[in-house]
C-alpha cells in the first residue's frame, strides 16, 4: 500500500520536488486517496532522517522461501539455470510480486545468448575412430569430411607447431592439417592453415589428454573447422604422415567429424521500476535471479533477489515516495559470464547514453545468506584489496553508506574485493558508481574472520555455493538479518532527499534493527562538518579493529546524530555523482 502525501507545495521547494508531489497527487486521485482529510497540512513532505525502510530479514525470508521453492520444483530441469522453465517460473513470481506493490511498473528486456551445442568429435584413420575435443570459438564440419589427405606443417624450432605461414607452403588445399601445441596461440595455427584452404586443423596436445578450455580467440566464421588430440593419437597421425612421405606415397586419409552448431538462445533480464521519482535520476538495484544447474541457488543468489523484493514491498509501504527512480534490475545469464547485465550495460551505451548518463548509481546484491558468512562490503576504496578494474570515484561514497550504517548499529564489517566479477562490471565500466554487499562464496574464512562473525575458520564462506546443497535451510538468517536493513537503508539514502537538514526536535521512532542507546557526541558519523567524505566516514584499516566494533566502551551513536552524519554524507554522494558525470561526459567527447 502506498501512502501518498501532501497537496500544499511550497514554492521554496525544488522544481524536482514539485514535480515529483504532482506525480504523486494524480496517483493518490487515480487511487481515490483521501485527500480532503484537512490532517495532511501538518504532514511534513518528505523524511526527515534516513530509515532501513523498515526493512527486515523476515521479509526477505518470506520471499526467498518462494523462490527456494520454484528453485526446487524444477531440480530436473535445471532449477533456476537461465535458459530453463525454473527461470521463467521464477521470473513469474518476481513479477507477480513486483505488480503487487502498486509502487513499480515491470517488464522483460529480452537478449540472445551465443550458446553452442557440442557433438561428437571424431578423427576415423585406416577403420579406428580417435576421440577428438573441441576447441572454444573453433568451426565446425559442416559435413562430415570423408577421405581426406592428411598433412602437417614443415618442421619448425620445437616440432610441427605451426607458427610459421611459410611451414604450410607445400600442403594441398582440402587437406586436414595436424600440429602441435605450443609457441604461439591455437587462433595463429588455426589462420594459418585456413591460408592454404585446410578443410580441417588437429591439434595435438602438448600435455596429457584433450586441450581443455582451448579457445581459437574470436569466433571466425571462415575458419577452418578445428579440435584438439591427445598427445598420442596425435603422434600416430605425425608417424603415418612422415611414413607416407618417406615412402613417397600418396598421403593418408581420414574421416572427420568435429559436430557442433552455433546458437542464439532468449532470455532476459526483469526490469521494475518505481512510479515515484525523478527520472533524470535513478538509483539502479540489481541482483542476479538466475542459478546454476547443479544445485537450487537459494543463497546464490536466490536471496539477493529476494531482498530487492522485500525492498519493493517496503518502497511501497513507506511513508514517502521516493524522489529518485528506483530501478530493480534482476539480471538473467550472470551465472554464464555477467550476460544480462553486460547486456543491460552495452545496450543503453549503445542505443540511449542519456538514459545511462542518468543512473547515478548502481548496488549489486549477490549472495547475502552464506552458512559460513562474512558481512562483506564492496571495498571501492581499496583500503584492504587493490581493485583489478578502474573503480569509478563516486563507489567510494557508496561504501561509506554501507560501512556507517553497520558502524551505527554495532556490525562488525569486512572489505570484499571490488573485483568486476558479478553485475556491477558493467556499470564501472562504464563508469558508473557502484557498490554492493557480499555475504561471501568460495573464499575460505579466516581465523580472524571466524573471531568477528563465528562460524568456521580455514572453511568456505558458502560451503554450498554451486552445490545442490544451496538450499533454504542451509541458508544463514543471521546473516540475511543482518544485510536487509543496510538493503534498505542504502536505498533510503540514495534515492530519497531529506526535506530537513536540522535534527529533528524528538527522534522518530527508529527501526528495531537501530539500537537507541545512550547518546554520545563524539561517536562516529556525530559531528556535523564539511570535511571531505574520506575525513568523515574513515573506514577501519585493514584487519584493524573491526572485531572490536561491538564494544565501544558501552556508548554509541544517538540516533538523530547517525542522522545527521549520513545527511551530510548523502550531499557529498550526490556531489561525487555530478563529478562522475561530467569525467563521462568528457571522455565521451
Ligand atoms: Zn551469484
Amino acid at each position: 500500500m502506498h501512502k501518498t502525501h501532501t497537496t500544499n507545495t511550497p514554492s521554496s521547494l525544488s522544481s524536482r520536488r514539485a514535480r515529483t508531489l504532482a506525480v504523486v497527487t494524480a496517483v493518490g486521485l487515480l487511487g481515490g486517496g483521501a485527500l480532503a482529510q484537512p490532517a495532511w497540512a501538518a504532514v511534513p513532505e518528505g523524511p526527515t532522517e534516513h530509515t532501513t525502510l523498515g526493512l527486515t530479514g523476515a521479509q526477505v525470508m518470506t520471499h526467498l522461501a518462494e523462490l527456494a521453492e520454484i528453485s526446487e520444483s524444477y531440480a530436473d530441469e535445471g532449477y533456476r539455470t537461465w535458459n530453463g522453465p525454473g527461470y521463467e517460473a521464477s521470473a513469474a513470481y518476481v513479477e507477480q510480486a513486483i505488480e503487487a506493490t502498486g509502487a513499480f511498473t515491470v517488464e522483460r528486456q529480452v537478449f540472445t545468448v551465443d550458446d553452442v551445442i557440442e557433438g561428437p568429435v571424431t578423427v576415423t584413420v585406416g577403420g579406428v575412430a580417435l576421440v577428438g575435443g573441441h576447441m572454444i570459438n573453433a568451426e565446425g564440419t559442416a559435413e562430415p569430411l570423408v577421405g581426406a589427405p592428411l598433412a602437417a606443417p614443415a618442421e619448425e624450432e620445437g616440432g610441427r607447431l605451426g607458427c610459421d605461414p611459410a611451414s604450410f607452403t607445400d600442403i594441398p588445399a582440402g587437406s586436414v592439417v595436424v600440429v602441435q601445441r605450443g609457441v604461439c596461440a591455437f587462433g595463429d595455427k588455426v589462420a594459418n592453415a585456413t591460408a592454404v584452404d585446410a578443410a580441417a586443423v588437429l591439434i595435438a596436445n602438448n600435455a596429457p589428454g584433450l586441450v581443455e578450455n582451448g579457445t581459437v580467440g574470436d569466433r571466425n566464421t571462415s575458419s577452418a573447422p578445428a579440435a584438439s588430440l591427445t598427445p598420442e593419437d596425435g603422434a600416430v597421425l605425425f608417424d603415418l604422415i612422415a611414413a607416407a612421405q618417406g615412402a613417397e606415397q600418396p598421403a593418408p586419409t581420414a574421416d572427420v567429424v568435429i559436430e557442433k552448431e552455433f546458437v542464439a538462445v532468449p532470455t532476459f533480464n526483469v526490469i521494475a521500476e518505481s512510479i515515484a521519482g525523478d527520472p533524470e535520476d535513478v538509483v539502479v538495484i540489481g541482483a542476479h535471479l538466475d542459478g546454476v544447474d547443479a544445485g537450487p541457488g537459494v543463497n546464490d543468489n536466490a536471496s539477493g533477489s529476494a531482498a530487492l523484493l522485500a525492498l519493493a514491498d517496503q518502497v511501497a509501504a513507506y511513508e514517502f515516495p521516493n524522489d529518485r527512480k528506483i530501478r530493480l534490475a534482476f539480471w538473467g545469464a550472470e551465472e554464464i559470464g555477467l550476460l544480462g547485465s553486460t547486456h543491460y550495460v552495452t545496450d543503453l551505451a549503445e542505443n540511449d547514453p542519456a538514459a545511462l548518463e542518468r543512473i547515478s548509481a548502481y548496488l549489486n546484491y549477490d549472495m547475502i545468506g552464506s552458512d559460513n558468512y562474512t558481512v562483506g562490503v564492496y571495498d571501492a576504496d581499496q583500503s584492504t584489496f587493490e581493485a583489478p578494474v578502474t573503480v569509478p570515484e563516486g563507489s567510494i561514497a557508496l561504501e561509506a553508506i554501507f560501512t556507517d550504517f553497520f558502524d551505527g548499529v554495532e556490525q562488525p564489517w569486512v572489505d570484499s574485493e571490488f573485483s568486476g566479477r558479478s553485475d556491477y562490471q558493467a556499470f564501472i565500466e562504464a563508469g558508473i558508481p557502484a557498490g554492493g554487499l557480499f555475504s561471501g562464496a568460495d573464499t575460505v574464512k579466516t581465523e580472524e574472520e571466524a573471531a568477528i562473525f563465528g562460524g568456521t575458520a580455514g572453511e568456505p564462506l558458502d560451503s554450498n555455493y554451486h552445490r545442490p546443497t544451496d538450499t533454504l535451510e542451509n541458508v544463514n538468517r543471521e546473516s540475511v538479518d543482518a544485510f536487509a536493513p543496510a538493503i534498505g537503508w542504502a536505498a533510503h539514502v540514495l534515492a530519497w532527499e531529506l526535506v530537513d537538514a536540522q535534527p529533528p526536535v524528538s527522534p522518530e521512532p527508529t527501526d528495531p534493527a537501530v539500537p537507541s542507546p545512550e547518546p554520545e557526541p563524539t561517536g562516529p558519523g556525530a559531528e556535523p562538518t564539511t570535511e571531505p567524505v574520506e575525513t568523515v566516514t574513515p573506514a577501519p584499516a585493514a584487519g584493524s579493529g573491526r572485531g572490536d566494533l561491538a564494544t565501544t566502551g558501552g556508548s554509541s551513536v544517538a540516533p538523530f546524530a547517525l542522522a545527521a552524519g549520513v545527511l551530510l554524507m548523502g550531499g557529498v554522494v550526490v556531489s561525487a555523482f555530478a563529478a562522475s558525470r561530467h569525467r563521462r561526459t568528457r571522455s565521451e567527447s
